[in-house]
């Protein structure tokens, strides 16, 4: 196992780097603000909505490596995708980091989201890893300005 948890720490390394798609969208359909004040990641995502899939997302903000690294692979993994396929990823991404998902399977079909199995053995983090989460889920079915983990 140990080889695939240095490629996990790579992705995660790699995109608290270099984040993808960290830039304001002036043409977004919404955006979310998303505060962490336990560790004080802050940010704000924008998504472009077209035909009923995400057409472009970004974030800009500033937090922890987890956060900003949850972020920016979210950001990349649900262009494409629908309302309800994103609201499933939310799903299985949250019960991959709060433990509630075992193995390595599960999360083939979501590829780098699996950078972030190692996050249940930090409890503290769990929330840092989700909150990018939250907010596209709150641009996706409110009309919420702002989410909150807490
Ligand atoms: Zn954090």
């Amino acid at each position: 196992m140990a080889p695939l948890r240095e490629l996990y720490q790579q992705v995660i390394l790699d995109h608290n780097r270099s984040p993808r798609n960290f830039r304001e969208m002036e043409d977004a359909t919404r955006s979310v603000e998303a505060y962490n004040p336990l560790c004080g990641d802050h940010y704000t995502v924008y998504v472009k909505m077209d035909g009923g899939k995400i057409a472009a997302m970004s974030f800009k903000g500033a937090g922890c490596a987890i956060s900003k690294a949850s972020a920016s692979v979210m950001t990349s993994v649900v262009r494409g995708k629908s309302r309800d396929e994103v609201l499933e990823m939310f799903e299985d991404f949250r019960r991959l980091v709060t433990g509630e998902m075992e193995g390595e399977a599960q999360l083939e079909t979501h590829g780098k989201l699996a950078a972030f199995g190692g996050v249940k053995e930090f409890p503290a983090r769990v929330k840092c890893a989700i909150l990018p989460w939250h907010a596209l889920r709150s641009a996706l079915t409110s009309e919420d300005p702002a989410v909150s983990t807490e």
